[in-house]
């Protein structure tokens, strides 16, 4: 299967496309099955086809997909209601993207910043952050980038997870006005914020009257364990984005905030044609309704957990440098980057994942099953030991 022509070259796409899916599993049109640990990239949390999504979906077509935000859309409201519940954060924007969530909350941090008398606020992020493609989120992401510059000014890149580094930049930046960082890097290869470090952010940003801005695109939705990542530490953030799981394969994203920070902003001042539709927020309720009811993030903790111990315990330390994780959200670091790996994965029927380099992520849906991640280990060893056979021929 060859890449159209009339699709840009912007993806890497592998030589397979998929017919339908059910749970952890797609399949080929030759009806070929697929244990599948992407998720679409941390999208799918309720795995492939799930029924409770997909009802929601369809009776939603049936009666109303979209009206317009110039008018009250109840489920809006009503989702807005649900993430406050569950978050803590008490005011709700809608987009269709991770990055437009985080362009949201960029926005509102300058927005906020300029209320507050300064004139040209900045914004401290992480090395090796990935936080969309999007003008700013692309700004405020670690990109190495030479091809799309000017990029937007205002972003100050500090080492993650270093608080000394953040303490010197607060002493040195006086129009310093957020933090914003994910609690676990994802594309950036699976590194975890420990707790008391997003303590120590907090604590740093309520001293100096600076805005914590979370990331959790990736990490939201129970794929850590809990419903957002930050709850595992017990503090919260000013502003909080969310995208990925939120919708299960419907596009949503949210960027939440604490109502003094989103207080400022004004009819005309933000918006999005498509955000929060009738149909994205039936999707994201049904979505939130079904890991409550199947305590998934509890799952998500718990298989999280015994998949990373059998992996430490079970995978080839001369092929594995490290294997780093919260929930269900693993890294795979290799000592040494294997072209190959993920083709081999493929003619073995699974689907995984490489980023920065060499570390496979594994995101699989918050519905697997303890069996189901034994599978994931006994296949992936299979698939590492052919992979170091193939390179060392
Ligand atoms: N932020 C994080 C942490 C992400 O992982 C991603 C996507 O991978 C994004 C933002 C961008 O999200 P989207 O691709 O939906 O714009």
């Amino acid at each position: 299967m060859t890449t159209p022509n009339q699709l840009m070259y912007n993806y890497n796409r592998l030589p397979i496309g998929f017919e339908r899916g059910a749970g952890i599993w797609l399949w080929d049109k030759e009806g070929h099955r697929y244990l599948d640990t992407v998720a679409g990239i941390a999208v799918c949390g309720l795995g492939h086809a799930h029924p409770a999504i997909s009802k929601a979906i369809s009776e939603q077509s049936e009666s109303l997909l979209h009206t317009s935000n110039l008018y009250q859309i109840p489920l809006q409201q009503k989702l807005a209601s649900k993430l406050s519940d569950l978050t803590g954060l008490d005011s709700a924007f809608f987009c269709n993207s991770g990055s437009e969530a985080n362009e949201a909350a960029i926005k509102l941090t300058r927005l906020y910043a300029h209320k507050k008398g300064c004139q040209n606020p900045t914004i401290a992020v992480m090395q090796n952050a990935f936080h969309g493609r999007t003008m700013g989120a692309w700004s405020a992401t670690d990109t190495h980038d030479v091809y799309f510059s000017p990029l937007l000014e205002g972003f100050i890149q500090i080492p993650f997870a270093d608080i000394n580094k953040l303490k010197e930049l607060i002493q040195s930046t006086p129009n310093l006005s957020a933090v914003m960082l994910e609690p676990v890097q994802g594309e950036g290869g699976i590194h975890i914020a420990p707790d008391e470090y997003l303590c120590a952010v907090r604590e740093l940003c309520d001293q100096h009257d600076l805005l914590m801005i979370l990331d959790e695109v990736q990490t939201g939705v129970g794929r850590t364990g809990q419903w957002y990542c930050y709850q595992h530490s017990g503090i919260l953030p000013d502003l909080l984005t969310s995208a990925k799981a939120l919708g299960n394969g419907v596009p949503i994203g949210a960027c939440l905030a604490r109502e003094s920070v989103s207080q400022h902003l004004k009819p005309g001042m933000h918006g999005s044609t498509y955000g929060g539709n009738p149909l994205a927020c039936r999707a994201a309720l049904a979505v939130i309704d079904t890991i409550e009811r199947y305590d998934l993030c509890r799952q998500a903790a718990k298989v999280g957990d015994y998949l990373l111990t059998t992996l430490r315990a079970q995978l080839n330390p001369s092929i594995v440098k490290e294997v780093r994780g919260r929930g269900l959200m693993i890294g795979i670091e290799l000592h040494r980057s294997h072209p190959e790996l993920v083709n081999i994965a493929l003619k073995n029927h699974l689907l995984i994942n490489l980023t920065a380099g060499c570390v496979i992520r594994l995101l699989p849906p918050l519905i697997l099953t303890q069996e189901q991640a034994e599978e994931i280990v006994v296949q992936l060893m299979k698939v590492l030991e052919e992979a170091e056979h193939h390179e060392n021929m």
